[in-house]
């Protein structure tokens, strides 16, 4: 049983004199300490060396160094001495598609939470956006993951994406697992589909501003990306762009997307001049430079052809950065079948980024980006209970990101490292 406050209370009542404790330094059994980690706070703040956190009812109820901060009794107590403890991660670009999850109906509770702790949880994400899927099945494991019968991350979802023809390279997939995703031809029709999908749950609408079909790239006639954005923008949705050239970039501009969601390594470069109009447009980039990597190889692409393509798909981002961009750290995962999160931060360190950009990358910059900044993205007291315990320094080697030893949602430890 689960001992709610009210009955705790109740206990402290019945034991009467023999207990000498006041209530309030009673914790709940969902109480979680951690215990004397190096404590990075946020992207601007300079870490506590030996700090402890207190999570307390989902969210954290004080922070500071070890020897100051008050363990409630009865709480969970995770010694962390020689590790790191950062905000919970955010990944801004995943696909709930991978074969494992895009038919939940047909997993088990522990199946689930298995597929998402190997997908997610265990690469210390706490919130994902998914930005192309299948809204219903998408439901189905956030209701599972609500009622606490699924440990897995908080997911935000765009549902299915809106394009004008489907990209070639998702026809089988899509055939195969028996999903059908609409064409979309007029504004009507799409505004409709808007309005629908955010009733039907959507925080978010992903347009395709180009489609690549066999021998041709098509773009999303501007028209058309404009309604759907200002649909979107009208129930206060962000918008997501998949690009795939720089005509598909002009027409997420001109239309007001707020997040590109990738770089465009097959046209040319960008230069500070084409990269400042993406800042002074306000757009975010998700860089998913390990999807480059991935499709290479799928395309049987020499060893130096895709370096030569990462290191353009790198250098947009490091123009994008310099001009003072906003990156979201997203890797397509569920679209691409490499989980592991190093090769993302070693690219984005290769192209320039430091540390404390790529912990905003990963943090503070998705809350402010998406409205969570009020309660996510930094270790504050009345900040979510989203955590993430790493074995190494991620200020010392940047793929320490990846190496998760706990990772924490609301004070819950939703996957825990063997050993
Ligand atoms: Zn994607």
């Amino acid at each position: 049983m689960r001992i709610g406050p009210f009955v705790s209370l109740l206990l402290i009542l019945a034991l009467g004199g023999t207990y000498q404790s006041h209530a309030s330094d009673v914790g709940h059994a969902s109480d979680l300490a951690l215990v004397g980690a190096r404590i990075y706070l946020s992207t601007s703040e300079a870490p506590i060396e030996s700090g402890t956190v207190v999570v307390h009812d989902g969210r954290i109820l004080s922070v500071g160094p070890t020897a100051k901060v008050k363990v409630l009794r009865g709480a969970k107590v995770i010694d962390c001495k020689g590790l790191v403890v950062t905000a919970g991660l955010w990944n801004s670009h995943i696909h709930i598609l991978t074969p494992g999850l895009v038919h939940a109906d047909r997993l088990s509770v522990e199946e689930t939470t298995e597929q998402l702790q190997e997908m997610l949880t265990r690469w210390g994400f706490t919130t994902v956006f998914d930005i192309a899927s299948v809204l219903k099945n998408d439901n189905l494991i956030r209701r599972r993951i609500a009622s606490g019968e699924v440990k897995g991350p908080r997911i935000l979802t765009v549902g299915e994406p809106f394009w004008v023809k489907t990209p070639i390279y998702v026809q089988k997939f899509l055939k195969d697992n028996d999903i059908h995703i609409a064409e979309v031809h007029s504004a009507a029709e799409a505004r409709e589909r808007v309005r629908q999908q955010i009733r039907d749950g959507a925080d978010g609408i992903k347009i395709f501003a180009n489609s690549v079909e066999y021998k041709e790239i098509l773009t999303m006639p501007l028209d058309l990306a404009k309604a759907i954005v200002e649909e979107a923008h009208k129930a206060g949705k962000p918008v997501f762009a998949h690009v795939s050239n720089n005509e598909g970039i002009s027409v997420a501009i001109e239309s007001g997307v707020d997040v590109l969601a990738h770089t465009t390594p097959t046209d040319s470069a960008w230069s500070p001049s084409f990269a400042k109009s993406l800042v002074d447009a306000h757009v975010a980039l998700t860089p998913t430079l390990t999807l480059w990597d991935a499709e290479s190889k799928k395309a049987n692409a020499s060893q130096d052809d895709i370096d030569k393509g990462m290191g353009r798909a790198a250098a947009q981002m490091e123009a994008f950065v310099r001009a003072g961009g906003q990156v979201l750290f997203g890797t397509d995962v569920g679209y691409i079948q490499k989980f592991d999160t190093s090769e993302e931060l070693e690219w984005m360190s290769r192209g320039g980024m430091s540390f404390q950009q790529i912990l905003a990358s990963l943090t503070t910059n998705p809350a402010q980006r998406f409205g969570y900044s009020a309660h996510s993205g930094r270790i504050a007291k009345g900040m979510d209970g989203d955590l993430v315990v790493l074995s190494v320094d991620p200020a010392k080697d940047i793929t320490a990101f990846a190496r998760v030893r706990y990772t924490i949602r609301g004070g819950q430890v939703i996957y825990a490292a063997n050993g």
